[in-house]
């Protein structure tokens, strides 16, 4: 009998199972694959690491948010980072020109100046913002967290309307907008307190994983086990047992018919899946409909190329593309025009800072164009199958090309992944990248709380709060919050 059982070991499921062993809860984490991290899985091929889904996090210099969470799950001194560029950690490349991105807000109103001398008041007036609604959220990165819901005010403002409204000058209204792959956003929907969470976390200090995310899962995958806690990999979730009186859920049951009780159980699948693994009348039918109905972030098309040695410079920034002027179109392509545009970077490794060993391209593909090997699972998917993901590793590296001029004579091999690839693997819907997409014109619909009808069922990950490193870790702690106060946890933060 277990005080905590937390089906799904990713971030979300990992950072509540060290929150909560550590105020001293007997803990124990079901993981369905064998390697732990959900989203923070990494794989290595030709001896390079591949991250599949956390390639550079915000607000990690000393003091800021990240840097506190980090320090408070014992992360700081373990995990290896290396600061991008401060002049340009990202650079939008839209309409033949480059616009980079800076670290601070000064410096990066100064470097968007240089290229839009006229627009200071509306660069001004977009900082102030940004910096606002960050206030306004749990003060996401001044020096104390604290209980503060005034963010509410927020919900219902739209990212596109609001940009729109500071400037008349497209161009920058889509340079704003050219990080919007980073919340997979949709012009009509996007809620402009996802987009100012992630920028000012990128503009406040932007870093990369050296050799990769998954030490981050095994630190705290090392520190939940030394705090007494359990974890089973290989152990899938079938379905969660209520009690005779359905008041309360009793046990999980796992594929091979082994079952687990627990006092709580918390969740870090995704909310549509839970709630079909629950059957109890005390979930109401409305619920689970407005669950259903939420609509899912698209997924992605990834290229993972390997280099030849001491071939491609390492370069120390990401690169975002954008074929034409819209920096929100790409998700919405025309098939016979795909690919719209990419993110692309290289990896940071421990081996070489001058050369990159690898790179690493996405752009966004649509689940439908897998519909034909829905039904396949992975390396079984069938010759079709690997024509298909070659002729589309081919055209976005012709698109590279246009930009990183040889890029082909550098590669000694790459390899590739598509949206059935996330499905399968870390169990999204339809291999949506961020899972439930927060909408700007029915706020409320969207949002989901960690606390369920069920009083010993919670949800954590998921974008139930926010999505990423840093809304990751803030949801654990909404979630952990309802079992030991959320208040106590943000003090923990605070000291
Ligand atoms: C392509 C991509 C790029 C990204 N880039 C960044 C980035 O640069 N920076 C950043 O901060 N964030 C990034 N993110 C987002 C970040 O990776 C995620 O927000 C975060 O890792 C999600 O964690 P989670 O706990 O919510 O869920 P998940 O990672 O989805 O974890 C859920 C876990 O539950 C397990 N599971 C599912 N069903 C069962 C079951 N029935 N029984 C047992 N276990 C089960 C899964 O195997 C998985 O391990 C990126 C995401 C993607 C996809």
């Amino acid at each position: 009998m277990y005080d905590i059982l937390i089906v799904g070991g990713g971030l979300g499921g990992l950072l509540s199972g060290y929150v909560l062993s550590k105020e001293g809860y007997k803990v124990c984490i079901v993981e369905k694959n064998h390697q732990l991290g959900g989203c923070l899985q990494t794989f290595v091929r030709d001896k390079c690491v591949f991250d599949t889904g956390m390639h550079y996090v915000g607000s990690m210099a000393e003091g800021q948010i990240l840097w506190r969470f980090f320090k408070y799950f014992d992360l700081i001194d373990k995990v290896k980072f290396k600061k991008l560029d401060e002049d340009g950690f990202d650079i939008i490349n839209i309409g033949e020109k480059d616009y980079k991105y800076a670290q601070g807000y000064d410096n990066f109103k100064e470097t968007m100046l240089r290229n839009f001398p006229d627009e200071n008041e509306a660069l001004t007036n977009y900082i102030n913002k940004l910096k606002e609604i960050k206030n306004s959220f749990n003060n996401y990165s001044s020096s104390r967290l604290d209980l503060n819901t005034s963010s509410i005010q927020y919900f219902g403002i739209n990212t596109f309307d609001y940009l729109k409204s500071i400037t008349n000058n497209t161009r920058l209204q889509n340079v704003l907008a050219g990080l919007n792959a980073l919340y997979a956003g949709k012009p009509e929907s996007n809620p402009l307190y996802v987009h100012a969470i992630i920028n000012n976390s990128f503009i406040e200090s932007a870093w990369r994983l050296i050799d990769g995310g998954e030490q981050i899962t095994n630190h705290l995958a090392d520190s939940i086990k030394a705090n007494g806690g359990t974890i089973l990999k290989r152990s899938e979730v079938k379905r969660f047992v209520m009690n005779q009186s359905d008041e309360l859920i009793e046990k999980v049951e796992l594929k091979n018919g082994e079952q687990i009780e627990a006092k709580k159980f918390i969740s870090n699948v995704h909310p549509v899946k839970t709630f079909e693994m629950v059957k109890s009348n005390r979930i109401k039918k409305a619920y689970i409909n407005r669950i259903n109905s939420i609509e899912h972030s698209i997924s992605i098309f990834s290229i993972y190329i390997v280099f030849k040695e001491n071939s491609f410079k390492y370069f120390n920034y990401n690169y975002y593309h954008y074929k034409g002027e819209d920096s929100w179109g790409v998700r919405a392509y025309d098939a016979s025009k795909w690919p719209e545009g990419y993110m692309a970077y290289t990896p940071a490794t421990s081996k070489s800072d001058v050369y990159a060993d690898s790179m690493i391209v996405m752009t966004y593909m649509k689940y439908d164009e897998l519909k034909q090997w829905e039904n396949t699972t992975v390396e079984k998917r069938g010759e079709e199958y690997l024509e298909f993901k070659r002729k589309k590793a081919e055209q976005l590296l012709n698109l590279m090309e246009e930009r990183f001029p040889n890029l082909r004579s550098h590669i000694k091999a790459y390899y590739t992944s598509t949206p059935l690839t996330y499905r399968d693997y870390v169990g999204t819907i339809n291999g949506s990248i961020y899972g439930i997409l927060k909408d700007s014109s029915n706020p409320f619909k969207t949002l989901i709380f960690p606390r369920t009808k069920i009083p010993n069922l919670l949800l954590t990950g998921q974008n139930i709060n926010m999505h990423g490193l840093l809304g990751v870790s803030m949801g654990a702690f909404m979630t952990c919050g309802e079992l030991v106060g959320l208040k106590y946890l943000f003090g923990k933060i605070n000291n």
